[in-house]
């Protein structure tokens, strides 16, 4: 992206977060050549993002279907709704700072289970201990569905 001030085609992120309500995300860029920040807003549909699967195969990137996952593994714990959203805030504020068009399941994986953590000792062990057998957000989900029932 270009420099609004100098021109430069040399700018980096220093910081991407959601914006709540507005589907998009706003960075924080500064410029390598003239060191000036500013800032942008990105719609989350022109971020498309892929997850890579533990069997190579792509999925586009859903939020609804990580959040389900927490909300499982946090059931029936003293967590509120929006405990949760803003737990899943974080958790794209990291993945989308990875800048990458493409992320494994893996990681999306550990950083959920690195927030957990910090949340809910019961849910992180729900979480953990399903999804490191498994290492797939997918196969996990599909686990903890059964394990709940
Ligand atoms: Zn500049």
């Amino acid at each position: 992206m270009k420099c609004p001030f100098c021109n430069q085609e040399n700018t980096r992120v220093i910081d991407s977060r959601p914006v709540p309500d507005n589907n998009s995300i706003r960075r924080r860029r500064q410029c390598d050549e003239c060191g000036k920040r500013f800032t942008t807003y990105e719609k989350i549909e022109t971020i498309p993002l892929t997850v890579i699967k533990k069997d190579q195969s792509r999925e586009q990137y859903d939020r609804m279907k990580i959040q389900d996952g927490i909300m499982r593994a946090c059931y029936k714990r003293p967590i509120s709704v929006k405990t949760i959203e803003n737990l899943m805030d974080e958790i794209e504020t990291e993945i989308f700072n990875k800048e990458e068009k493409e992320v494994p399941s893996t990681l999306i994986g550990e950083i959920v289970m690195d927030k957990l953590k910090e949340l809910d000792a019961v849910a992180y062990v729900r979480f953990a201990s399903v999804y490191r057998e498994f290492k797939d957000i997918d196969t996990f989900m599909d686990e903890l569905k059964k394990m709940m029932k």
